[in-house]
């Protein structure tokens, strides 16, 4: 199978879509990931995936902190600055959790520290341990076959 057919078969897979954001002597970078999952209840743990290639890992190594902003439906722009899809001439601003930089009016928003790291292939799995979380009532962005998408409410089943 070629990697076209790979991705397509995992972009069926609907998720939402994050922005990971670190800090590095006093410089914030941020990076658009779907590949997130909640891992543990006790300790309280997550999971993201970043590949060998994004200017991400090492920063994220450095820190040794980063955080996981659930973007809202109204915020698909900050999708793709932070994916290089699109390029912005403003400066972002980042709000700041537990020390930690974060995406205002994110759905949700996770300041967590490194807890763990493994390399699996082209990518390395951050297990970060969530230290503190923040969250709104908005709907989240929605990515799947390669597009951005909405929610849409289903007929509830009687
Ligand atoms: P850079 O190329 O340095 O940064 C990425 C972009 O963000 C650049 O355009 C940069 O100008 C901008 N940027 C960074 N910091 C700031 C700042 N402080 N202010 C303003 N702009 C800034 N890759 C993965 O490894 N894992 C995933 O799970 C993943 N999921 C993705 C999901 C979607 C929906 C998309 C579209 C992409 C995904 N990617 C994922 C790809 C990843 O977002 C890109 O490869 C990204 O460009 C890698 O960024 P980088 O860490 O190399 O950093
Ligand atoms: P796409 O068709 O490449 O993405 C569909 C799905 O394929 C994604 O949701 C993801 O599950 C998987 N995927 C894509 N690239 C991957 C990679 N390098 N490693 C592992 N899984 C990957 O969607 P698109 O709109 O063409 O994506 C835009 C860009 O973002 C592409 O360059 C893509 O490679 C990158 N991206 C990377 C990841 C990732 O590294 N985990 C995830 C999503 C998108």
């Amino acid at each position: 199978m070629d990697d076209r057919q790979f991705r397509n078969a995992m972009g069926k897979f609907a998720t939402g879509v994050n922005v990971i954001a670190t800090e590095v002597d006093g410089e914030t970078y941020g990076m658009t990931a779907n590949a997130f999952m909640s891992v543990s209840l006790d300790p309280k743990l997550i999971v993201i995936s970043i590949g060998d290639k994004a200017k991400m890992l090492e920063r994220i190594r450095e820190s040794g902190k980063f955080s996981v902003n659930v973007l809202s439906c109204e915020q698909q722009e900050e999708s793709m600055r932070f994916a290089g899809q699109k390029q912005f001439e403003d400066k972002f601003e980042f709000d700041e959790l537990a020390g930690v930089p974060v995406v205002e009016n994110a759905v949700c928003q996770l300041s967590c520290e490194v807890y763990n790291e493994h390399t699996e292939g082209d990518h390395v799995l951050f297990i970060g341990k969530v230290n503190d979380l923040a969250m709104t009532e908005a709907d989240p962005l929605i990515f799947n076959c390669g597009k951005y998408r909405r929610l849409e409410a289903m007929e509830e089943v009687k």
